[in-house]
């Protein structure tokens, strides 16, 4: 009977992966125009991932902040080619120069574009774990994303490593006449994560550790992290929230039970939150009862996330996650 779960549950699991080609036609949801959010800030969305070549690897939102000189840009894109045209559509707001990039966390998708958008005039910034796991690691994740994405798609991208690092904590800066807090906020989506907080409009980019909608990818993720983190993200009562993967506007209301969600609010780290704890919960359930990850994997489904994108896929991979992580945190305390 348990297998016949499991397989119910893998059979989910496939049926997601192919459902997943219909994301492509969702890139058309998603405006090539940013997005104005409040004076001087604009986010522009990106269908969820993974990164194909329909989507061009362009599965984040990117942050433009315009200041009274500059532009600060948060998460460039994946590629060459996705920050011209980034740049295509910041020129059309303003002629004023970036002045500054912001990596929130080293995931390809974000980071691959920092050179073309940044050249010669702007600083690249991330927190300092986000440059190391990119020296280490970032040309294998070219790689990886020309995999997916499409030689096409990739050419002429140049890995760009942080001209400055930040700490853990907050760090402010003042770029282009813009007033931003860098919020580290320790390993959650990833080690390095890092989000921007622009202080006149209120506005954070949340980089990887919301999403809207998106079942969160946890393949190096910490989940009692991420839980803190997010209530760091809370304490820092933002008046509107930019998530890293999200659906568009009218697809949008699943979990919010509303006919109509507007904007990307301050919810959607509730949203995130509640499905971590509710995962978190589960799988310790069973684990504490000695019980198997199959055990886990054959009862683990979440029905009030059953509408975010990918959950057939990735639930039985966060499930996974965090089973590996509470044994981890078993076999540190003997
Ligand atoms: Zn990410």
């Amino acid at each position: 009977m348990r297998s016949v779960r499991i397989w119910r549950c893998l059979a989910g699991w496939l049926g997601a992966c192919l459902a997943a080609t219909s994301l492509d036609a969702l890139a058309a949801e998603y405006p090539a125009a940013p997005t104005r959010l409040a004076p001087g800030v604009y986010a522009r969305g990106a269908p969820p991932g993974p990164p194909s070549p329909a989507n061009r690897g362009r599965t984040n939102s990117t942050g433009i902040l315009v200041g009274s000189t500059g532009v600060v840009v948060v998460d460039p894109g994946p590629s060459r080619a996705e920050g011209l045209r980034l740049l295509r559509a910041i020129r059309r707001l303003t002629p004023k120069p970036v002045v500054a990039v912001v990596l929130t966390h080293a995931h390809p998708e974000n980071v691959l574009a920092a050179d073309t958008v940044a050249g010669r005039s702007a600083v690249v910034v991330a927190q300092a774990r986000t440059y190391a796991l990119m020296r280490d690691r970032c040309s294998e994740c070219l790689q990886r994303l020309i995999g997916l994405a499409g030689q096409p798609a990739m050419v002429g991208t140049n890995i760009r490593l942080p001209d400055q690092t930040v700490g853990d904590g907050v760090t402010e800066r003042v770029w282009g006449g813009r007033r931003v807090r860098l919020v580290a906020t320790g390993w959650g989506h990833t080690a390095g994560d890092l989000v921007v907080f622009d202080v006149a409009s209120g506005t954070l980019f949340a980089g990887g550790l919301v999403n809207r909608e998106v079942m969160p990818d946890m393949h190096e993720a910490r989940i009692r992290g991420w839980l803190a983190a997010l209530d760091t993200l809370s304490a820092l009562s933002p008046r509107r929230v930019v998530s890293g993967e999200r659906v568009a506007g009218k697809r949008a209301a699943v979990a919010s039970g509303r006919a109509e969600y507007r904007g990307d609010d301050i919810r959607l780290i509730g949203m995130t939150r509640d499905y971590l704890a509710d995962l978190l919960a589960r799988v310790e359930a069973t684990y504490r009862q000695q019980g198997s990850v199959f055990e886990v994997l054959a009862d683990g489904e979440l029905p009030r996330y059953a509408g975010w994108v990918r959950y057939g896929e990735a639930q039985p991979l966060n499930i996974q996650h965090v089973y590996a992580e509470l044994e981890k945190e078993d076999f540190a305390t003997r």
